[in-house]
């Protein structure tokens, strides 16, 4: 019997003046799914892997997750719980995608599937390289955002775990090497190959 592992997905909220889309009320319209799959795309063409992405509107679970057989899940209470959150509800969005597309990276790349802070680290990082470059979305609103939600986390759900998921230091250390890269990338012109950008997020120092 094939055994499905998940990854459960990590979380950061943020606040986004640069993404255009409003912060308007919470609606699953087809505008919004319209939105949503141009993101996926994007996101998919980025990392160059092509995972199956499922948005399960109707179901309430606050998460994301990203298995080893290649599925990527979006719940409907992820989304609304992003539209709940001052300003752009579409960064968090396309951060939870980016950051479970890495996930898919990393099982394409040999890592086992199970909870690890310094892979959960690492898909913060190039969930957030992804925003940098893409989106344009500062390091400050990023760090930002994370402060807020994890001064108000939710202790239920697995990604405010910080045994699971890194604690606020680590995720905004995380983050911040995502966008040093991001920065660098654009001060030369150049984007990073998904397998450098991998590497250069590997390894983030997982202290208290
Ligand atoms: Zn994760």
């Amino acid at each position: 019997m094939k055994k499905f592992f998940f990854v459960t997905l990590f979380l950061l909220l943020i606040s986004s003046t640069s993404f255009c889309m409003s912060a308007a009320s919470y609606a699953v319209d087809d505008n919004f799914r319209e939105e949503l799959y141009k993101v996926v795309e994007g996101v998919r063409n980025y990392f160059g892997i092509d995972a199956e992405f499922f948005y399960d509107e109707d179901n309430p679970r606050v998460n994301a997750t990203s298995s080893s057989t290649g599925e990527i899940h979006l719940f409907g209470g992820l989304v609304e719980k992003a539209y709940s959150v001052p300003n752009s509800p579409w960064t968090y969005i396309i951060l939870v995608i980016a950051h479970e597309w890495a996930h898919q990276q990393q099982f394409l790349y040999g890592y086992r599937p199970m909870y690890n802070i310094q892979k959960e680290l690492q898909a913060d990082c190039e969930g957030a390289y992804f925003l940098f470059t893409i989106y344009k979305v500062t390091q400050e609103e990023i760090t930002n955002l994370i402060n807020n939600q994890m001064s108000n986390p939710i202790r239920s759900l697995p990604w405010w775990d910080v045994k699971a998921h890194g604690t606020r230091q680590q995720r905004i250390a995380a983050v911040k090497r995502g966008y040093d890269l991001a920065s660098h990338a654009i001060s030369i012109n150049r984007m990073y190959t998904p397998s450098e950008i991998f590497n250069f997020c590997e390894y983030i120092m997982v202290t208290p």
